[in-house]
C-alpha cells in the first residue's frame, strides 16, 4: 500500500540534477585552475621582465663606466682605434635604453627612463664636445664628470625600482601559488566528495533496494511470502519493488485457490474411491477362492489411487499451512523398522536392509508424519531403482542430531534437477517415465522434516543411485 507522504524524488528527475552539479565543479575546478594558472603565468612574467631590466641597469652602468675610462685614454693617448670601440659602447647603450623603454609599464618607470635617456645623450654630447675640443685630460675628466654621475645616478634609481618590482613580482607570485595549492585543493576535495556522496547515493537508494529485489526474487518460492520489500526513496525502485510484492500476493492468492480447489477435489475423489474398494471386496468374499486375477488387480490400482489422492490431501493441507504435529518422544528405530517390514515383502528385486543402533534413538516428533517420511523416501528408493539391488535403511546418531538415511542403487537424480525435486508436483525429467506419482512425496517430505526442525538432503549419481538424508535434532 503506498502511503500519501511517500517521498516522489524520481531517478529520471533527479539524474539531470547530479550530471549538471557535477558538470558544474568540474568546470568550476577547471576555471579556478585556469584562474591560478593565469596569475602564476602572470607573475612569473614580471618575475622575469624584472629582471631582465636590472640586468639592463647594470649593463648599462657597466658600459657608461666603460665609456668614461676609455673617454679619458683617448684624451690622453689619441689612439685612433678607441674611437670605434667608443662608437660601439655608445650605439649599445642607445639600443640598451631604447629596449629598455619599449617594456616600460607605469608612468613613474616610463618617466625615469627617459630621464636616464636624456642623461646618457647629455654625457656623450659633452664627451664629444670635449673631444672635438681636444681638451686637457684633467679639464675633460672634470666636466664630463658631472654628467656621467647625473646618468649613473639615474641608472642607480632605476636599478632600485626594478628591484624592487622584482622582489614585488616574486611575492606575487609565491602568493598565486599558495592560492593556486588552496583553490585546486578545495575545489578538487569539494568534487571529490561530491562524487562519493552521489557514488554512496546510488548504492544505498538503487543499488541496495535492486540488491534486494534480486535476492527476494532467487529466494522466492510459490507458497511462501518472504515479506515485503520496500524498494527504497526513489520512484522507480519503489514501484519495482511494489510490482513485486503485488506479484508475490497474486501467487500466494492463486496458490491458495488451487489448494482449496485441489483439496475440494482430493476429498471428494476419496468417497467414490471408498465406494469402489467395498465393492470389490465383497466382490472377492463372494467369489472366494475362485475369484479372477483382475479383481487383485483392480484392488491393487485403488489402493495406488487412494494412495495418490491421500497424498494429495495431505500436500494440500501442508502447503497451506495445515500441518499439525502430534509430538512425542519416539525412537526413530521403530518408524525405520516398521516401514523397512511394511516394504521389504512388496518387492522381490530389491534387498531392503536396515541398519539401526541397539539402544533407543529418541527424538520428540509426531510418530505418524516420522512414518510417513520413511515411507516416502522407502518407496521412491524401490520405484526409481526398477533393475533391484540394494534398498539401505540406516539411522545413526550424531552430539547432536539422528540421521536417517535412505539409499538405492537406482537411477539417479542428475545435479541440476536436485534442489527442485522438492518442490511440489516436480518429478525429474529422467526418472519420472520409471513409475507413476504426482511429484509430491518429496515435498510432503520437507515440509514434514521442517516443521519437526531438521533438514533433509540428498546426495546422488546419475546411473548410480541416491542417498537421502533427513536430520533430525536431539531432544
Ligand atoms: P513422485 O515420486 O510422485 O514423482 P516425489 O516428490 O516423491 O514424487 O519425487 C519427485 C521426483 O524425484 C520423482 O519424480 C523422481 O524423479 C525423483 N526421485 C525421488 N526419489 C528418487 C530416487 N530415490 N531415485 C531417483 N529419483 C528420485
Amino acid at each position: 500500500m503506498q502511503s500519501g507522504r511517500e517521498s516522489r524524488i524520481s531517478l529520471r528527475s533527479l539524474g539531470p540534477w547530479a550530471v549538471v552539479l557535477l558538470s558544474v565543479l568540474v568546470v568550476g575546478h577547471a576555471l579556478a585552475l585556469l584562474w591560478t594558472s593565469s596569475i602564476v603565468w602572470r607573475s612569473a612574467h614580471d618575475v622575469q621582465r624584472e629582471t631582465a631590466h636590472v640586468n639592463t641597469t647594470n649593463e648599462i652602468d657597466r658600459m657608461l663606466r666603460e665609456h668614461h675610462r676609455l673617454e679619458s685614454v683617448w684624451l690622453a693617448t689619441r689612439e685612433n682605434e678607441l674611437e670605434p670601440i667608443q662608437s660601439d659602447l655608445e650605439a649599445s647603450l642607445r639600443r640598451a635604453v631604447a629596449h629598455a623603454r619599449a617594456g616600460v609599464h607605469g608612468e613613474t618607470e616610463a618617466r625615469r627612463w627617459r630621464r636616464l635617456d636624456a642623461e646618457i645623450k647629455a654625457y656623450i654630447r659633452t664627451a664629444e664636445d670635449l673631444a672635438a675640443r681636444h681638451a686637457p685630460v684633467e679639464e675633460a675628466a672634470q666636466k664630463s664628470r658631472q654628467p656621467l654621475e647625473r646618468a649613473l645616478y639615474m641608472v642607480g634609481v632605476l636599478r632600485e625600482q626594478n628591484e624592487a618590482n622584482r622582489e614585488r613580482s616574486l611575492a606575487n607570485a609565491e602568493w598565486a601559488l599558495r592560492i593556486q595549492k588552496v583553490v585546486v585543493i578545495a575545489s578538487g576535495a569539494l568534487l571529490v566528495v561530491v562524487f562519493v556522496v552521489l557514488v554512496l547515493c546510488m548504492h544505498r537508494f538503487v543499488l541496495v533496494p535492486l540488491l534486494t529485489l534480486r535476492s527476494a526474487l532467487e529466494r522466492f518460492r510459490p507458497g511462501e511470502s518472504g515479506g515485503e520489500i520496500s524498494g527504497g526513496p526513489f520512484v522507480e525502485t519503489r514501484e519495482l519493488a511494489q510490482r513485486f510484492n503485488e506479484m508475490v500476493e497474486l501467487v500466494i492468492r492463486q496458490r491458495r485457490d488451487q489448494l482449496t480447489f485441489l483439496a475440494a477435489v482430493a476429498h471428494d475423489l476419496r468417497n467414490p474411491l471408498s465406494a469402489l474398494k467395498l465393492t470389490v471386496s465383497s466382490l472377492e468374499r463372494e467369489y472366494g477362492a475362485a475369484k479372477p486375477e483382475r479383481f487383485t488387480r483392480l484392488d491393487r490400482q485403488i489402493d495406488r489411487l487412494s494412495r495418490m489422492v491421500g497424498d494429495l490431501l495431505d500436500a494440500t493441507r501442508i502447503e497451506s499451512g495445515q500441518l499439525e504435529l502430534k509430538l512425542k518422544e519416539v525412537d526413530v528405530r521403530e518408524a525405520a523398522r516398521s516401514m523397512v517390514d511394511l516394504y521389504a515383502p512388496t518387492t522381490t528385486t530389491h534387498r531392503v536392509t536396515l541398519d539401526v543402533p541397539d539402544t533407543p534413538v529418541i527424538v520428540r516428533a509426531d510418530a505418524l508424519r516420522l512414518e510417513q517420511v520413511v515411507s516416502n523416501l522407502l518407496s521412491n528408493a524401490i520405484k526409481y531403482s526398477p533393475r533391484g539391488g540394494l534398498v539401505a535403511v540406516s539411522v545413526r546418531e550424531t552430539p547432536d542430531e539422528v540421521v536417517l538415511s535412505v539409499s538405492d542403487q537406482g537411477a539417479g537424480i542428475p545435479p541440476e534437477e536436485v534442489s527442485r525435486l522438492f518442490d511440489p508436483f516436480r518429478r525429474g525429467l529422467g526418472t519420472a517415465d520409471l513409475a507413476p506419482g504426482a511429484g509430491l512425496g518429496l515435498s510432503i517430505v520437507r515440509r514434514i522434516v521442517d516443521a519437526h526442525g531438521g533438514r533433509i538432503d540428498v546426495e546422488s549419481k546419475p546411473y548410480v543411485g541416491s542417498t537421502f538424508r533427513v536430520r533430525l535434532p536431539r531432544r
